[in-house]
């Protein structure tokens, strides 16, 4: 698919931080239909650089509505600044700002006498910036649109105006465009959501989702709701949504960026692809559309979910959601810890009466991959291959989006590593790390594992500690206070009462009892020093973000105990076959590290590495621990095999290499006595189905759920199928301990 899939061979030249000029044009352009993403797309390929069709492509995005026209670089949305604090300033563009003020030494107090507004700084420090107005319309104006009226056009109709902050909920829709001239030319994709949002505004909107786990993940934002989240309602009722939509505005492309094709709204168009991040950061909700709509200049060829996540204009606008602040909320999330209210999950909107979401912990585990950057989706610029054709015939080169909003991405991430280093030490020791070890890794321009998405500035544990922020005695002595928190969660979790001859991968519970126990003393000795809590922390950092070189040098010049894995109790290994970090693994095995732990469950859920290969859909991984001789199919404790998760994230190639392999994906069974093919039916997953439907060879060709169940029963048929779902929420945890 266009430049995306380009192996990155050594003549790959290395991506300069900040200001990457992109990849070689010409691997984002080939006139051969087939590198052209394949049969949905090649139908008008043929067409390219003849017509229309050759601006754009399937289900483009706003902001490429000038595609072809040379167009300056992005403004950075977020600068660090001078703040009551004392923080200072990191230079534009630099890497995490290195002066970050602690505040415990400035006000010299212990670590356990602060409250958590010491680690809070004024929120205006943490804004957006916006330069082109946030303009949005009623809800009411929306739900009485028969079409999608242009911004020009509701203008003149006074019909949108600029949001302010005490005006009330607003609702973010993002979306492709289905057609070439218009967003949505039969009403297809507004019908969906105005139908969605009645619902929702009738206080009905548990019924929208598929299964009542669904429902639950977006009402407490992580599915097991370990972390106590602030919910998205209070009392888990529904008036609350039902009241923030029909008092709210909506925030849609089309209505509320200028369309106009003169100079003066070219120049409002940047302004508002500028503020991109103002306007996500400032919506309640952030709505997927993506039914399944055949576009309208490309007949035979459907805009669907999975088309709206390979865009990389789709993906900038998930990312900016992903990484919106957290802030305190009231009571505690663990004894002396403040709770935090995090954004809204988004909603995937399938149809009007069908949605689906990720909880927080599945998009850290599964959806943030190198595949899934904003830099591996695809941009109608690389199809063209940068290219424009004046009006005289001469052909122009211009600048690649992807180089034109790298800096605003990179601010994202800024942003985001830099308010959490502000928050409570035990916050940050449980968070902060997430952001901080996945910035190389979701600003990569390739999927595949090289030493390109590795931090360059990492040469040393200085700079490690430096980077995490793990110098300071105060995390230590939180960290000590996390452990017997975390012993507590492994011991009192259900994993530990299953039987001796428990079917489960790691066996009955008083084996891992035993293992979980064992485990977490380590950690308590190898933490004992502030230099030993340093290492083992910066290793497991290491093997998140990928960078080898750096787990080396931890290896060979600081002695790191490569067996330690990470506290909760996954292994260096898990964490790198859930990201695809193949050097990773390759070391690990080649330092006869592995073996012993091939086929360690986690202690909770009983998580393996394969198992994360599968859901993760990193059949590299899957065949590298086949041929050290991994089990096919452990089994997780709620019984799913990874062909579940293969299944239910839409990895149709890992399950055909599992069937290759001799893994049964028929007879698999969870404990609600589902197969892999029951969940790719439920996240419509139409090549996976398929696939998995060919090997149903009983007569009726159904699954024994199927044959238990009424059509008709949770998530069933309900949706727009054919497009593909994300799958994660509601199908047990996915990378969560
Ligand atoms: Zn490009």
């Amino acid at each position: 698919m266009g430049c995306t899939t380009s192996k990155p061979a050594a003549k790959v030249p290395m991506p300069l931080r900040g200001n990457n000029p992109g990849p070689p044009t010409e691997v984002g352009y080939s006139a051969d239909p087939s590198e052209a993403g394949g049969s949905a797309s090649s139908a008008w390929f043929g067409g390219l650089f003849k017509s229309k069709a050759s601006k754009y492509m399937k289900g483009h995005h706003w902001a490429e509505n000038d595609v072809g026209e040379e167009r300056r670089i992005a403004n950075v949305p977020w600068k660090p600044s001078e703040s009551p604090g004392g923080a200072k300033g990191a230079s534009q563009g630099g890497s995490i700002p290195k002066e970050v003020c602690q505040p415990c030494e400035s006000s010299g107090a212990s670590a356990a006498t602060i409250g958590p507004t010491d680690f809070t700084i004024g929120p205006t420090d943490f804004e957006f910036n916006c330069t082109f107005p946030m303009m949005v319309m009623n809800m009411s104006t929306f739900m009485g649109l028969r079409r999608m009226a242009s911004y020009e056009d509701m203008i003149k109709d006074k019909l949108v105006f600029e949001w302010k902050p005490d005006m009330g909920k607003v609702f973010f829709l993002s979306h492709q465009w289905t057609s070439f001239d218009h967003p949505d030319p039969e009403g297809e994709q507004l019908e969906v959501v105005q139908g969605f949002l009645a619902k929702v505004g009738e206080g009905k909107i548990k019924s929208l989702f598929a299964t009542k786990e669904e429902w639950l993940a977006f009402h407490y934002k992580e599915t097991s709701s370990m972390f106590k989240f602030e919910e998205v309602t209070e009392e888990d009722t529904e008036e609350e949504m039902a009241s923030d939509v029909n008092g709210g505005y909506v925030w849609l492309d089309y209505a509320s960026v200028p369309q106009s094709m003169d100079e003066a709204a070219e120049e409002q168009r940047l302004r508002a692809i500028d503020s991109i991040p103002f306007y996500v950061d400032h919506s309640t909700c952030f709505l997927a559309i993506v039914p399944t709509v055949e576009h309208k200049d490309l007949k035979g060829t459907y805009c669907t979910y999975n088309s709206w996540r390979e865009r990389g204009w789709c993906r900038l606008e998930t990312q900016v959601h992903e990484l919106r602040l957290f802030k305190d909320a009231e009571g505690e999330m663990f004894p002396g810890v403040p709770r935090l209210n995090l954004p809204r999950r988004p909603l995937i909107v399938h149809s009007a009466t069908y949605a689906t979401t990720y909880d927080f912990m599945d998009n850290f585990y599964m959806n943030w991959q190198r595949k899934n950057s904003v830099f591996t989706g695809e941009f109608a610029c690389c199809r063209l291959g940068h290219k424009r054709t004046k009006t005289a015939g001469e052909i122009a080169t211009v600048t690649c989006d992807k180089t034109r909003i790298r800096p605003l991405v990179r601010a994202l991430f800024e942003r985001k590593n830099a308010h959490m280093a502000r928050m409570h030490p035990f916050v940050k020791n449980l968070f902060r790390w997430r952001y901080v070890s996945h910035m190389d890794i979701m600003m990569s321009d390739y999927s595949e594992d090289t030493a390109h998405s590795n931090d360059p500035d990492m040469n040393s544990l200085d700079d490690m500690v430096r980077k995490y922020q793990y110098g300071e005695m105060d995390l230590l002595l939180f960290f000590s206070d996390f452990l017997p928190m975390m012993r507590l969660m492994i011991i009192s979790s259900p994993s530990v009462n299953e039987p001796d001859d428990s079917p489960v991968a790691g066996g009955g519970g008083a084996a891992i009892l035993t293992q979980a126990n064992a485990w977490v003393d380590k950690w308590a000795k190898a933490c004992e020093t502030l230099e030993g809590f340093q290492v083992a922390h910066m290793t497991s950092m290491a093997v998140a973000e990928g960078n080898l070189g750096m787990l080396e040098k931890l290896h060979k010049e600081h002695n790191a105990d490569l067996t330690l894995g990470f506290p909760w109790g996954i292994t260096l290994l898990d964490f790198a076959a859930g990201k695809g970090h193949t050097r990773i693994i390759d070391y690990l095995f080649r330092q006869n590290l592995a073996m012993d732990v091939i086929d360690k469950p986690s202690f909770r859920e009983r998580i393996t590495a394969i198992d994360r290969a599968c859901k993760s859909g990193f059949v590299e991984v899957v065949d590298m621990l086949v041929e050290r001789g991994v089990k096919l199919s452990p089994m997780r404790l709620n019984r799913q095999v990874p062909a579940h998760g293969a299944a239910i994230m839409g990895h149709t190639h890992v399950l055909r290499r599992l069937h290759e392999l001799g893994a049964d994906l028929v007879h698999a069974y969870d404990v609600k006595g589902k197969s892999p093919l029951d969940y790719a039916k439920y996240y419509c997953h139409k090549e996976a189905t398929e696939f998995l439907r060919s090997l149903h060879t009983s007569e009726d060709g159904l699954t024994r759920y199927e044959r238990t169940e009424s059509c008709g029963s949770a998530g069933c048929g309900s949706a727009g199928c054919g497009s593909a779902g994300c799958g994660s929420a509601g199908c047990g945890s996915a990378g969560s301990p």
